[in-house]
């Protein structure tokens, strides 16, 4: 069985991401944001539980990989739930990543992820901390489960002081909600150390889009002739009517440009605005590990 997959996300056309892997320590996730995708298509995503025979399948399938395989964790969950503060698996994964030449793009919402900079620092990778608001009110009700935003932008000043590379996912935007006071988080996120800012409108499946209907009802009001008259459909997913997305993610890149962050698109077909030589964060990733023994 493989435990470190392609990467294929539904083979969506508008997916701009490199060549990669995906790889989840945990299946399923506590964090329990509304607008999550991952819930439409794994069972019982709210159960969180480790990967079955994590360390065995992790370890065969690193030594398979390719010379310089990119790694991204997780896209279909979190590694840094809550229960990892005491079960270290995806600790444990990091640890079997060391003295290998991979890339690893770690992807979370948790200042957990701070537990393990010393393994960080050992191999070629960056981390993208996803950051929707600054509102830790806003934050309880979208992300009720993760850590608030407060604690996440702390995490990303500590992981830059460190030098480690970072990344913030503003991802995603949700009209009405967390579509406003952008150039201020920007700021934050800018001043906190990090470099570049992936973004993206929310896509809304059938599951994502009852749970926003039922925390968020007068949003949900706004929001459904939007997406449900004169937005579209791609895929599995409800898109916003294309020139409101083009417009949101016009006013991230220009701020990130007047900040000097570069800037990319998740899944929306605006590669014109893209400014970050990866739309994932993926090219932070530098060349030789941090404490590689020929870098100063
Ligand atoms: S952290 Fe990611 S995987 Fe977990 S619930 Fe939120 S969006 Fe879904």
């Amino acid at each position: 069985m493989i435990i470190i997959r392609p990467f294929d996300p539904w083979r969506g056309r508008l997916c701009t991401c490199p060549s990669k892997f995906s790889f989840d320590p945990y299946t399923g996730c506590e964090h329990g944001c509304l607008y999550c995708y991952a819930s439409s298509y794994v069972r019982r995503f709210h159960e969180c539980r480790p990967k079955r025979d994590l360390l065995r399948l992790v370890r065969g399938d690193v030594a398979r990989l390719p010379d310089n395989a990119l790694i991204s964790m997780s896209n279909s969950s979190d590694p840094y739930p809550p229960m990892e503060q005491d079960m270290r698996l995806t600790r444990r994964c990091l640890e079997e990543f060391q003295g290998r030449n991979l890339r690893i793009l770690v992807i979370t919402k948790s200042d957990l992820v701070l537990r393990d900079l010393d393994l960080l620092r050992g191999l070629r990778c960056a981390v993208t901390l996803t950051i929707t608001t600054l509102d830790d009110d806003l934050a309880r009700k979208l992300e009720p489960g993760a850590p608030p935003p407060s604690r996440r932008l702390d995490a990303v000043e500590k992981l830059s002081s460190e030098g480690i590379m970072v990344g913030v996912r503003v991802d995603p935007i949700i009209p009405y909600l967390n579509d406003e006071g952008l150039m201020d988080l920007l700021k934050e996120i800018r001043d906190a150390g990090a470099i570049h800012v992936t973004s993206s409108t929310f896509k809304p499946r059938p599951d994502s889009w009852a749970r926003i209907g039922m925390v968020f009802p007068d949003v949900a009001e706004r929001l459904r002739p939007l997406y449900f008259q004169d937005g579209e459909r791609i895929g599995r997913s409800r898109y916003l009517p294309r020139p409101m997305r083009f417009r949101l993610m016009k006013m991230i890149a220009d701020g990130c440009r007047e900040l000097g962050l570069t800037f990319a698109c998740c899944r929306e077909g605006f590669v014109e605005l893209n400014t970050g030589a990866s739309c994932d964060g993926s090219h932070l990733i530098p060349a030789r590990p941090y404490l590689s023994e020929d870098r100063e």
